[in-house]
């Protein structure tokens, strides 16, 4: 996600994952106190503070150890902290993650100083559930909202649906009975096999080029087999279809 320019002094970052919630946080709080030209730049003193997790005017806030709240008595403190100017930064970044973890009175305490603190203190909160923040907190921060998480493909599911897509695109049906025999023989489950056919229709699209009039063939049977009973694992499923479709 390309960073804000200018920067806001207030950011809700939402969507995601907990994982790149806090990957754009870093970079934000980069972004403010880098010194170099194109912040963040990565490379400057400040840049390289942050990334370490040593960066003096940077805070993070979180529920206590053992304890499922960002109680009020930590943003009180926050508070009382925000006033006393930056160590050597040009700002003081405060990131609250998460940040739907403060109770009401916490969100209350925070309001405060979210609207009228000192102009050099930032704030990011971080958030899986922004619902649970309120009004009054939600509407003083420029939202953020990172697109959903895809899972990292799985390399063995993918080498599976390349050699299936390959033989059904190129091979005789022979082979392709053949390999389709062998991938019920192990008997996927329903899941799997969604997974792994979605992942042959997703090979096969890449190739229509290269093999277009089969390709074609192929995306059309795998979708007739998604959408009918003729994929149904527990009914014993019946992948030998997809060859008298294609052949
Ligand atoms: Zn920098």
């Amino acid at each position: 996600m390309e960073l804000p320019n200018p920067l806001s002094h207030a950011y809700l970052i939402t969507g995601g994952g907990g994982d790149s919630r806090a990957a754009l946080a870093n970079r934000l709080t980069a972004a403010y106190l880098c010194e170099g030209e194109r912040p963040p730049c990565g490379a400057c003193r400040a840049c390289r503070k942050v990334s370490a997790g040593t960066h003096p005017d940077v805070s993070r806030i979180a529920p206590a150890p053992g304890k499922r709240e960002i109680a009020v008595d930590q943003v009180r403190a926050l508070r009382a902290d925000a006033y006393v100017r930056p160590n050597e930064g040009k700002r003081k970044v405060y990131i609250l993650d998460p940040a739907d973890a403060m109770n009401p009175s916490a969100q209350n305490a925070l309001l405060k100083v979210l609207e009228e603190g000192p102009a050099y203190a930032a704030f990011l909160l971080l958030a899986d559930q922004p619902g649970r923040l309120l009004d009054t907190v939600r509407s003083r921060c420029e939202p953020l909202t990172l697109p959903p998480e895809t899972p990292a493909p799985d390399p063995e599911l993918q080498a599976q649906a390349a050699a299936l897509a390959e033989v059904l695109l190129t091979g005789d049906e022979l082979s392709a009975a053949r390999a389709l025999v062998e991938l019920e023989l192990q008997k996927p489950k329903s899941d799997q096999l969604s997974a792994l056919l979605a992942e042959v229709e997703a090979q096969t699209s890449r190739r229509l080029t290269a093999h277009p009039q089969r390709g074609a063939k192929v995306l059309r049977a795998l979708k007739a087999c998604r959408d009918s009973a003729v994929f149904n694992p527990g009914a014993g499923l019946t992948l030998g279809l997809l060859v008298t479709s294609i052949f």
